[in-house]
């Protein structure tokens, strides 16, 4: 039997699967490690695979990783990523010399189009572009086929995207203005101290905040599902802001079909969906393309991975077997 193993690296979870070249046959899920040195996230990605499936290793073809970015490509490495005190991550090679077996990492969003490509609802789709909505905003672009990677593996971080240029919401990047300021799952409790600072609100949410609660954005999105006002002015924001981006995504790429994961969106579709798709139609230049939740769910960034893996893409492969070459792993 031919394994392989996938890992799809969040800034809140890491879930990690056994696959066959079709599908996912078992999975783990744990909280990704929130502090510790640049090799910390690798070795519990080892111990996690070494626990679950010590006996099938040597049946394991190869690794496929779908990393949160900003990554380094020719070094499989994460750089500076915004939604984790741990800014450097070595994946790549410290899992390769592990297991001795291919790698090939590349930014989530990016595998996850890659994986819509090959078992979702791009199969068969020449303009593509997936967006996760989640504890950051990003996306994967296919034009004409052609899966776009960018000089570091860095193409279309659109979360960064600024759709307010006279903002004062800070990006976890630094940046003000940005999409993902916005709509990051990350950045909703900043923008709700933004709101409660410069606002006046009779709202609940707004107390258990001020009291020094942890507030995420489940809690915020439970609170707009009991009309909490300030909730429903974080939504609308929230609602703005995606719009924006994706209408920007939309006149950049032109694409035929957009699916969108990621735990924010896929938890709250009844929320989100009607009103984001109504600003978008007011705001492109070119066809409005087919726009629909992915299914492959929560395992979107796994089905990349596996992409990833089985099929490589050509100018990441060209680019990672250089790295595996050197550390004299066979690919
Ligand atoms: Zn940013």
């Amino acid at each position: 039997m031919n394994y392989y193993i996938v890992v799809d690296l969040g800034a809140t979870k890491t879930r990690i699967a056994l696959s066959n070249s079709e599908k996912i046959l078992e999975k783990t899920v744990y909280s990704t490690p929130k502090k510790g040195d640049e090799y910390t996230i690798a070795k519990t990605i080892i111990e996690a695979i070494m626990n679950q499936w010590r006996d099938l290793i040597r049946d394991v073809r190869g690794i496929g990783i779908a990393s949160i970015g900003p990554l380094d490509i020719h070094s499989g490495v994460v750089i500076n990523t915004p939604n984790l005190e741990i800014k450097r991550i070595e994946l790549l090679k410290p899992l390769a010399e592990y297991f001795r077996k291919p790698v090939y990492i590349a930014n989530d969003a990016i595998a996850a189009a890659w994986g819509e490509k090959h078992y979702g609802d791009a199969r068969g789709v020449e303009n593509y572009v997936y967006i996760t909505l989640s504890t950051g905003v990003g996306a994967g672009v296919i034009v004409d086929g052609e899966l776009l990677i960018g000089k570091m593996g860095n193409a279309h971080e659109v979360g960064h995207i600024v759709i307010n240029f006279d903002s004062n919401i800070k990006c976890g990047c630094g940046g003000v203005g940005h999409w993902e300021a916005y709509a990051g799952g990350n950045n909703l409790p900043k923008l709700l101290q933004y709101l409660v600072k410069t606002r006046r609100y009779d709202s609940e949410l707004a107390r258990l905040a001020n009291s020094g609660n942890p507030v995420d954005a489940k809690t915020i999105f439970e609170y707009y599902r009991r009309k909490d006002p300030l909730a429903v002015d974080i939504v609308d924001l929230y609602i703005k802001a995606t719009a924006a981006g994706i209408s920007s995504v939309i006149n950049a790429y032109d694409p035929e079909l957009i699916t969108i994961g990621g735990s924010v969106f896929l938890n709250n579709v009844d929320i989100l969906y009607e009103p984001i798709l109504r600003l978008v139609r007011e705001n492109i230049v070119t066809g409005l393309p087919e726009i629909k939740p992915t299914r492959l769910g929560d395992d979107v960034g796994l089905y990349g991975a596996l992409a990833l893996i089985v099929n490589p893409p050509v100018k990441l492969k060209k680019i990672q077997s250089r790295i595996l070459e050197s550390l004299g792993v066979e690919y």
